[in-house]
């Protein structure tokens, strides 16, 4: 019988799809190392959100004219896509948002204000990012529930053996973490953590917008309540992403935007709202923005989240292993088969804005700064990080020249 063999992603052939690597920046090929901020977009999202303005575009769920109707298919095929990527097992589940900030917003104000109150407890974690942070402590200061943040070990683990002590303090409601790291690229054990939660009667919502890029994100297998993730970081246009939601907690919730589209029948005297997904889209969505969304999904699903995670693995092993030759470097987050493609460095006495400068004169993008995630930084004892993080059209030459980099900055300001 024959072995099935692993299919090795083709990096070099998917960078051809980037229009943005024919550019040069300060006359050299651009080595865009800020995958993990926003990804490029490939000629195939591009061109298909094109063709649906120049072809198919009006305003949905509104006409019955004939564009009106196919504006109104595209949408909806879009949905079906997204519930395919997230294994979702109803349409009526997914939420189009503009991003997972508003995805991660939307579950906060819509179920935390409706759910929490003195005597609960709210978890996140010392990894997450403000958007799943900063939603779920302004909740529970509204609704006087306690705020507990669950911290990580040495490596930038999570540390589980914590949890029992967080729920000593009072009934746990919801625990909200993120699947990947955006500034350690840690892989946190999302299904233990569902398994927790559910032990304590909590739900879990989960932030995918850093691991929906990069591995198979598969809802159902997760065992959490809610997922947020974001279009612009998985190759798809910015504005728009996707919230999935338990159908049950969903139909109970209370809306969160109000306005057009989200009713069902509207008098001075009641207000009532729509069918899922509808209650949670008010006003005219992304349209267009979702149709791109939706090409991005059936693009890295070609290319084959296995073989993305694949690949970043090798780029991200390669990176520790040359970033580890340069004199002076700390090097956060826990060991490869741990994480996903992002390493978090710092150089000795050099602020991470500099690093960042002189690598761009090089052509080298890399982001500087907390990340979004100023208690991790906290805890890591810096105000900031350079980050460099990898996509489907990564090579190792970028890796390279971000080392080559790294050596100019050490010889010009260290
Ligand atoms: N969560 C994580 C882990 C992220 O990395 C980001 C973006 O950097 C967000 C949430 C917010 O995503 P967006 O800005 O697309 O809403």
């Amino acid at each position: 019988m024959a072995v099935p063999t692993q299919v090795k992603l083709d990096a070099r052939r998917l960078r051809a799809d980037f229009p943005i690597f024919g550019e040069q920046i300060h006359s050299k090929p651009l080595a865009y190392l800020d995958s993990a901020s926003s990804a490029q977009k490939p000629r195939q999202v591009l061109d298909a959100m094109r063709e649906f303005y120049e072809t198919s575009y009006a305003n949905v769920h509104r006409g019955v004219y004939t564009l009106a109707v196919r504006s109104d298919e595209r949408y909806e095929a879009a949905r079906e896509t997204a519930r395919g990527f997230v294994n979702a097992s109803s349409p009526r589940e997914i939420i189009f948002t503009r991003g997972a900030t508003e995805g991660l917003n939307l579950v906060a104000y819509a179920w935390g204000l409706a759910n929490l109150g003195p005597g609960d407890v709210v978890l996140v974690t010392e990894l997450d990012h403000h958007s799943n942070f900063v939603p779920w402590q302004f909740i529970a200061q509204r609704t006087g529930a306690a705020f507990r943040v669950l911290p990580i070990d040495d490596a930038g683990e999570l540390q589980l053996d914590a949890l029992d002590e967080m729920s000593a303090s009072g009934t746990v409601k919801v625990v909200a973490c993120n699947f990947v790291s955006n500034t350690l690229g840690t892989i946190n054990p999302v299904e233990r953590l569902a398994g927790w939660a559910h032990d304590q009667g909590a739900i879990l919502v989960v932030d995918a917008a850093q691991a929906a890029p990069h591995v198979v994100v598969d809802v159902q297998a997760l065992g959490c309540d809610f997922l947020a993730l974001s279009s612009h970081k998985l190759c798809g246009p910015t504005g728009a992403g996707v919230l999935w939601g338990r159908r049950e907690l969903l139909e109970a919730m209370p809306p969160f935007n109000l306005g057009g589209s989200m009713i069902r029948s509207v008098s001075a005297a009641k207000t009532t709202w729509n069918e899922l997904p509808y209650k949670f889209e008010a006003g005219t969505p992304a349209i267009g923005e979702v149709v791109g969304m939706a090409e991005a999904m059936s693009y890295i699903s070609a290319a084959g989240l296995d073989a993305i995670a694949r690949h970043e693995h090798e780029l991200l092993e390669h990176a520790l292993d040359r970033l580890s030759e340069v004199p002076g470097i700390t090097l956060y987050g826990p060991s490869p088969e741990r994480r996903a493609g992002i390493v978090s460095f710092n150089l000795d006495g050099i602020h991470p804005h500099d690093v960042a400068q002189v690598l761009d004169w090089e052509g080298v993008a890399v982001r500087a700064g907390h990340h979004c995630t100023q208690p991790l930084m906290t805890k890591l004892g810096v105000a900031a990080t350079t980050r460099a993080s990898f996509y489907v059209y990564s090579i190792p030459e970028e890796v390279d020249r971000l080392v080559a980099g790294l050596h100019k900055v050490k010889r010009s300001l260290g």
